[in-house]
């Protein structure tokens, strides 16, 4: 396994990280429980196998995952670094962050957390929660104290309020971020992350399950035969300014898979990683729907989500993830809260503001057709 320096600190992290949402679970009687005599060995078999860094939150597995992570790596906490986080987003007072903190630390049964997130931060969040209720500075004194050794956020919005976070001063040890070989939006945020000395770990490393789809993109995009799992992998541990990759392993066999790749990983070169950059460019630019996903027609009176129509079009059409593409858009007419393509009353909205220019009421109705066929 191989291990990275954390950012600033003085930590080795191994370079594949274990991301405890997806534990095993089972359901009875209208609850749910994490499946232990599976999990437990799981995540022992993680450590044994050289990774060192567990990352769970407080929500995760119908707020079961802390408890099981922490009996799972008692007989070696020392050794590892857990992570897990907090749902900012629901707090409403100072005091919220230590009843959030207190129950964490109970239920993973230990004195110490390593790498402590403000979860899912978004400028709203940031603002309207963290800075509000002052959180940053709880969080230092929950240091202090010693109950957390590192301060660290995860991130869904646009790239640039990741700046605005990290510039808030130099209270970050390390930041959790989607990245992956078909979102490579964070891309330059991760650099700068990396530049001013946070760790970088990296959410999502083959797009939740996406790229693990049956799929040629592997030799598209290199032109060699080659797994598109193992290259989306690799794509996002060559990069110099990640230290680590989690991935949601469900089970031994994944989890095994994940390890091999990650013993037998070659670094792609900067050239090597740059002729996968300008394919995907070209991929792109050849594709017949130029979406860039901007968002500026997201204000469809008919609540139809164009931009992630056309995304999932982009990969039916470009990445040829097609299975994926067909899966995901029935799931999107599932949701009630979703507009369907027939609901669309062709006021013309979205055609006013697109930047590319694109017939959007054409184009919905010939990708309604092509994923529901
Ligand atoms: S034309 Fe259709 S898709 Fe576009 S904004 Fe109006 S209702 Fe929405
Ligand atoms: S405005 Fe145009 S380019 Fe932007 S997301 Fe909508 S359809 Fe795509």
């Amino acid at each position: 396994m191989e291990y990275r320096r954390l950012g600033n600190t003085n930590i080795q992290v191994s370079a594949l990280g274990f991301g405890c949402m997806r534990l095993p679970e089972y359901e009875q009687d209208g609850k749910w429980y994490i499946d232990e005599e599976k999990a437990i060995p799981m995540l022992r078999r993680a450590y044994e196998l050289g990774v060192n860094y567990f990352d769970t939150a407080y929500y995760y597995c119908h707020s079961n995952s802390e408890s099981t992570v922490g009996k799972a790596l008692k007989p070696f906490r020392d050794k590892v670094m857990i992570s897990t986080k907090i749902p900012v987003s629901e707090i409403n007072s100072t005091e919220e962050f230590w009843k959030y903190l207190n129950e964490s630390l109970k239920r993973l049964d230990t004195d110490y957390i390593d790498f402590y997130h403000l979860w899912a931060l978004n400028q709203n969040t940031f603002r309207n929660k963290v800075l509000k209720y002052n959180l940053i500075e709880e969080a230092m004194k929950a240091k202090a104290e010693g109950k957390i050794r590192h301060l660290s956020f995860s991130f869904h919005d646009k790239p640039e309020v990741i700046k605005e976070i990290i510039d808030t001063g130099k209270v970050f040890d390390s930041m959790l971020v989607q990245y992956n070989l078909l979102d490579r939006s964070n891309e330059e945020m991760i650099d700068y992350a990396h530049e001013k000395g946070l760790g970088v770990i990296i959410m999502g490393p083959v797009g939740g399950g996406r790229l693990a789809a049956p799929t040629n993109l592997g030799e598209k995009l290199t032109g060699e035969k080659q797994s598109t799992y193992e290259l989306a992998l690799k794509f996002v541990i060559s990069n110099p300014s990640v230290t680590c990759a989690l991935s949601g392993m469900e089970n031994v066999e994944v989890l095994e898979k994940n390890v091999m790749i990650v013993n037998e990983f070659e670094e792609l070169s900067p050239s090597e990683l740059q002729k996968i950059k300008d394919s995907l460019e070209e991929l792109k630019k050849f594709s017949e729907l130029y979406c860039t996903g901007c968002n500026y027609c997201s204000d469809c009176p008919q609540n139809i989500k164009i931009s992630k129509i056309f995304q999932l079009f982009t990969y039916y059409n470009v990445y040829d993830l097609k299975e994926y593409a067909r899966k995901s858009y029935q799931e999107y007419l599932k949701n009630e809260k979703n507009g369907q393509v027939s609901d669309c009353v062709a006021c013309g909205l979205c055609e006013s503001v697109c930047p590319q220019k694109l017939e959007v009421i054409e184009e919905l109705r010939k990708v309604d057709q092509i994923l529901t066929n």
